[in-house]
């Protein structure tokens, strides 16, 4: 009986938001929980089983998984405790071990340590030693660091965004990690880095430039020229010393193809790079627009989105439409835990004056003072359209200004549906202008819009990238600065060779 042991840490980070992650953000499972809960999830972990979990040859060892909600950089303490915590669960189990799977998000950022995903399989590689397959899964949007490929074998990748292939990603890690298991295939991973940060609708894999590459990394794998193949987008809001775009494929001993297959990746990621970025509306000419409209219509404040990890306390929106006099119904979601606090001391039915927003991040969000009437009070239960797992928001108020109804949240959670509204009683669909705190929400749940503006606002996660304020990730970079150059350099990882090639 060959033993595979099984574990994970996903997260990813907005540099940009101030307000640190914990450990506590963390659903933390250890053993047989592990598998217990991802049985019925859609997830890496899920699909890793589906294809291996019933092998007779095989025993699958859960160890620990460590997951959270997008947000700000882990704290240190955090981050250590994750660490020592996972690697104790690897060191528990290591004696034996035919291999191992990493299920990983590649979008961490610790106060401590820029590349989180790093040291950890760094550290996994330190207990199983050197000749034991370590094989990973990562979200397109991960940054993909040399230490990480040092420290693996191969790597399956998303191949999807908006993201659906999470359960087939872990099938595809599963099949990689069996080709070498049973095949004895010796991957060979060569990676290209791309100095380019890209974002916009030519992303979206169904219809976007971006998902024309994505067909055929996908159609190498499918012919058996790669085992697995790439084009990792970076997160553009995780600021880290190898943030970019890259090509990865992995080949069977086959160095010579996997240098000529991440090239050619490349070089269609880079012919498409300049296309591959958002349009925004000017926002004091989108406001005058909207107010000149019939409903429904909708405000997509990428820029505060805490599913990409923003802090969500943004009122830039709620404040233009005060300072225009608006008089419509607009519904506006914003995280402000004193707010909330206030409205359920207050009761329903009171009048409150209160500074709204920029609870987190007032720098970017100065906070407004406005006139409210608390209209509802909730307990920040509900489940997300998107997952149908429940979001744990805190206390939560719906506050009416005019015919503004701003939804306050004690917590950031994801705002990538209807779900926070309709828990509160409110249907987009009846109000005349809707915010909504996502990239990509308005295109799958508020399909009912009759115009969707994209304000050049602020946030940790703006589309609008030289907003943001780099200062770690490599330079020049598209789109931070001008005339960027690329000349394809690859590096190859190739453990059963030894060092790196
Ligand atoms: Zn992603």
């Amino acid at each position: 009986m060959r033993r595979v042991l099984v574990t994970g840490c996903e997260q990813e980070i907005s540099s940009f938001n101030p307000l640190a992650s914990q450990y506590a953000d963390f659903t933390i499972l250890r053993g047989p929980d592990v598998f217990k809960a991802h049985a019925g999830a859609d997830s890496c972990i899920h699909g890793f089983l589906d294809v291996l979990g019933r092998r007779p040859d095989l025993e699958l060892v859960p160890a620990y998984a460590a997951s959270a909600c997008s947000a700000g950089p882990l704290s240190a303490d955090g981050f250590d405790r994750i660490r020592h915590e996972l690697l104790e669960a690897v060191r528990e189990n290591a004696q034996d071990l035919s291999a191992v799977y990493v299920s990983l998000h590649g979008a961490m950022g610790a106060l401590n340590e820029a590349d989180p995903e790093g040291a950890l399989l760094e550290g996994v590689r330190g207990i199983v030693g050197p000749d034991v397959p370590i094989v990973i899964s990562l979200d397109l949007h991960g940054v993909v660091t040399a230490r990480m490929l040092r420290n693996c074998d191969a790597a399956a990748v998303f191949h999807t965004y908006p993201h659906n292939d999470f359960t087939g990603t872990g099938r595809r890690a599963a099949r990689l990690l069996a080709r070498i298991l049973d095949d004895g295939a010796r991957p060979v991973m060569a990676r290209i880095f791309m100095p380019a940060l890209v974002r916009g609708p030519e992303l979206f894999t169904a219809t976007g430039l971006y998902g024309r590459i994505i067909d055929r990394a996908k159609a190498m794998e499918e012919s058996g020229e790669a085992l697995s193949a790439a084009v990792l987008i970076g997160n553009p809001f995780t600021d880290a010393p190898e943030l970019g775009s890259q090509a990865l494929v992995v080949t069977d001993g086959d160095e010579e193809g996997a240098r000529k297959l991440a090239d050619e990746l490349a070089a269609m990621f880079w012919r498409h790079h300049e296309a591959m970025v958002a349009e925004l509306d000017e926002p004091d000419a989108a406001i005058a627009d909207a107010m000149a409209r019939p409903g429904p219509l909708t405000f997509t404040d990428a820029a505060d989105a805490p599913s990409s990890g923003a802090s969500g306390d943004s009122n830039s929106i709620l404040a233009k439409l005060v300072a225009a006099g608006y008089a419509g119904e607009a519904l506006i979601p914003i995280v402000d835990a004193p707010a909330a606090g206030q409205a359920h001391q207050a009761g329903p039915g009171a009048r409150l004056t209160l500074a709204i927003g920029g609870t987190i991040d007032p720098a970017r969000f100065p906070p407004i003072t406005i006139e409210v009437e608390v209209e509802r009070l909730g307990d920040g239960e509900f489940i997300y359209e998107v997952s149908g797992m429940p979001a744990h928001a805190g206390p939560t108020a719906v506050l009416r200004h005019r015919n503004i109804r701003i939804v306050v949240l004690s917590r950031a959670v994801f705002l990538m549906d209807r779900a926070v509204f309709l828990a509160h009683g409110l249907d987009p669909k009846e109000a005349h202008i809707t915010v909504v705190k996502s990239p990509g929400a308005v295109w799958r749940y508020f399909t009912f819009t009759r115009k969707n503006y994209v304000p050049d606002i602020p946030g940790a996660t703006s589309a609008n990238l030289k907003r943001l304020g780099h200062t770690i990730c490599p330079r020049p970079m598209f789109p931070l600065d001008p005339d960027v150059r690329f000349e394809p350099r690859v590096e190859v990882f190739a453990r059963w060779k030894g060092a790196a090639a």
